[in-house]
């Protein structure tokens, strides 16, 4: 079904993010057929450009959309470019709003997209608020001819209060419904999966609780450091970049009870339900015993030096910033009450992955026995990235004499669909927001309940800086004593293991 006919504003039409990912995803949208004819983007930023200057920079000769190996018809570049408008708003993005407002009318006109408005906030995370209020004063937030929508990108906050008062300020001027957070974790085809393989199969649900797991695992490594991001990243660090967001939207996905329906509020219940009932850590005992953070040092590999955080571009040189978290914590619910989670996220590590593990308990009576007890433990493995897909990992008789078992894979990958064309995540969210659908999209509870767990952490970390904080070599899965953490579970699982 196509996109009913609207605009898109993009405010931040000059930054990083428009070029890598908004622009490629539109254009896939474009050549998918999804969109309506009536349809027009206007890029907004500070930046001094014409129509035709956006058009060559952002989409003409923009590399992420002219790659090495396809080569894409000019005439289509061309048709998609021709949708595409620019319009710079001054030094700091709090005036000339109604030179916005007649120019997105004139628009309108010119390209029949029905009144129907989405404002994409891609900026500094400071200038959110100004804008949405911006809008609303220039008559542009209310509902009246047709929808509007804002799209909020992340991080959402900096901790619980920042993003109270965020909801508040934007609440002001939206309403929830018209606000849409991004998490683009919650794009990808495999988190998304991961709704189904619990709900539409009747064989895990029933084991899916505290009678039948023992622990959950999740890991998401990255083997580059900060790269360019380096002054971003001090001022966040792994705990608000990674596991605030992403990770505890994962979390919310494999802890929450079944919805009643695929409606979106319906799912988003379910979803804040869970992260109400993550056990919230009290005091500085308990987090300095359950959390771990580090930070990757200097290391010789190969002959080579590689930078340590400390001497990457843009972190200050005595930075106590977490480029590695790993915690562990309990939900009080009656499903999962007593089953540990393990948590970890780190830069720098040996292999680029991000995967679920649920460990299931060993059988109640040991029939054959074997040296190894732990590795007759049924795994679950849900591969998020890079290589999409869903392991079971279960025992079978070594042929031969007597009944030793061995673990064997019984594996789903999703590049072996025929339909294996999978929507980036950025091009699934937006259409999804021009369908006014908001099933992907993190709702204000949501975000709040997620930093309700976060923050006492992070103010636990902020006051005691030398605390459980380790350095760890590049290349490897962080601090050692990132093993003692889930040391009750046998150890992290090494996903290079399939
Ligand atoms: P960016 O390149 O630094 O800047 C985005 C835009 O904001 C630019 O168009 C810039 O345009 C404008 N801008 C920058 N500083 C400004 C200021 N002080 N006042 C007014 N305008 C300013 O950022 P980005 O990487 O595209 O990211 C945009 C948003 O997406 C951020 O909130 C970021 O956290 C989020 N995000 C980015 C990524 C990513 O991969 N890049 C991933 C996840 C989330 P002008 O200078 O022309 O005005």
């Amino acid at each position: 079904k196509k996109t009913p006919n609207q605009m898109l504003i993009i405010f931040g039409a000059s930054g990083d993010l428009t070029s890598r990912k908004l622009i490629p995803a539109i254009y896939n949208l474009f050549k998918g057929g999804h969109l309506s004819k009536n349809f027009c983007v206007l890029g907004v930023s500070r930046s001094n450009m014409t129509d035709e200057e956006f058009r060559t920079k952002a989409i003409l000769e923009s590399p992420f959309l002219q790659k090495e190996n396809s080569k894409e018809d000019p005439q289509t570049m061309q048709a998609f470019a021709e949708q595409f408008h620019y319009q710079d708003l001054g030094s700091d993005y709090d005036h000339s709003y109604d030179l916005l407002a007649n120019r997105i009318a004139s628009l309108n006109e010119q390209h029949g997209t029905s009144g129907n408005y989405i404002f994409y906030l891609s900026t500094p995370p400071s200038l959110y608020e100004v804008i949405a209020k911006n809008l609303s004063e220039a008559g542009l937030s209310k509902e009246k001819d047709g929808f509007r929508r804002l799209i909020v990108e992340k991080p959402f906050g900096y901790d619980l209060e920042s993003a109270k008062t965020l909801n508040d300020a934007l609440h002001h001027y939206f309403d929830e419904k018209q606000v849409y957070r991004i998490d683009h974790y919650l794009g990808k085809e495999t988190v998304q999966n991961l709704l189904v393989t619990r709900f539409s199969n009747s064989i895990f649900e029933p084991l899916w609780n505290r009678r039948y797991i023992h622990h959950v695992e999740i890991t998401n490594a990255e083997t580059v450091g900060v790269e360019k991001r380096g002054g971003y990243y001090d001022k966040s660090g792994a705990l608000r970049d990674m596991f605030q967001s992403h990770l505890l939207q994962i979390v919310s996905l494999l802890v929450m009870e079944p919805p009643i329906s695929s409606d979106a509020e319906e799912i988003r219940d379910e979803k804040v339900k869970a992260l109400k009932s993550l056990r919230i850590m009290k005091s500085e005992e308990e987090i300095v015993k359950n959390t771990l953070r580090g930070q990757y040092v200097k290391t010789e590999i190969d002959g080579k030096t590689v930078k340590g955080y400390r001497e990457e571009e843009g972190v200050n040189p005595e930075s106590t910033t977490e480029t590695y978290a790993a915690i562990k914590f309990f939900v009080d619910n009656w499903r999962w009450k007593g089953v540990p989670f393990y948590v970890r996220t780190g830069k720098a590590m040996p292999t680029k992955v991000t995967e679920a593990v649920i460990h299931f308990k060993t059988p109640h009576h040991e029939v054959f026995m074997s040296q190894d007890a732990y590795r007759k433990d049924n795994k679950l493995i849900i591969r998020i990235q890079p290589d999409e897909g869903i392991l079971i990992k279960f025992g079978v008789k070594v042929p031969g004499l007597g009944f030793h078992v061995e673990q064997a894979n019984m594996e789903f990958y999703y590049s072996d669909l025929e339909s294996a064309q999978v929507m980036d995540a950025y091009e699934r969210l937006l259409l999804d927001a021009m369908q006014g659908d908001t099933t992907l999209y993190a709702r204000a509870d949501e975000v709040e309940a997620a930093w309700r767990f976060v923050d006492p952490i992070l103010k636990c970390w902020e006051n005691n800086p030398a605390v459980n904080t380790y350095g760890y070599s590049v290349g490897t899965w962080g601090p050692r004593n990132s093993d003692e953490l889930i040391e009750d579970s046998f150890g992290w699982r090494n996903p290079g293991d399939l």
